[in-house]
């Protein structure tokens, strides 16, 4: 198991003016941050990011909202990381998530989910790499 992953506090999280309570969360859960930063995507981004579910029916709405406003991204590490960080951000559709997990106490709706999580070892390096070069990771320096 890998010991990185990639998060995001989306833009419905922001907006509602949840961000420092979500990045207390990611430290509580023992999350090490290796890099962080407040950003708005573009529309091309945010396509580019979820390539993989460009012919669902939800793609278009997924990459306007994510590409809306401020998001923040941030790269993890933790032993296991990317199962530990989907268990605390719970199920994709809040009214499905478990209780104390951050979708079921921020989440908006099924969209808009406050946050995202990888879901693999490889799409954690990859989305990483979307968005940080090697020098503003921490633990590589
Ligand atoms: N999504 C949506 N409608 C759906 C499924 C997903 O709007 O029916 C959005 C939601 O924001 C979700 C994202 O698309 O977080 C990516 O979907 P995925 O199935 O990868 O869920 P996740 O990995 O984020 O839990
Ligand atoms: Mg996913």
């Amino acid at each position: 198991m890998g010991n990185k992953t990639f998060a995001i506090i989306k833009p419905d999280a922001v907006k509602n003016g949840h961000t420092g309570k979500i990045y207390d969360r990611v430290l509580t859960a023992g999350f090490k941050i290796l890099s962080a930063k407040l950003m708005k995507m573009t529309l091309a981004q945010a396509e580019g990011f979820y390539a993989v579910h460009k012919e669902r029916p939800f793609f278009g709405e997924l990459t306007t909202f994510m590409s809306s406003g401020a998001c923040m991204v941030l790269a993890l590490e933790k032993e296991n990381a990317v199962a530990g960080w989907r268990k605390t951000i719970g199920a994709t559709n809040p009214e499905e998530a478990d209780e104390g997990t951050i979708r079921k106490d921020f989440a908006t709706s099924l969209g808009e989910n406050a946050v995202h999580g990888s879901d693999s070892d490889e799409n954690a390096e990859k989305e990483i790499g979307f968005f940080f070069t090697e020098s503003e990771l921490i633990s590589n320096q």
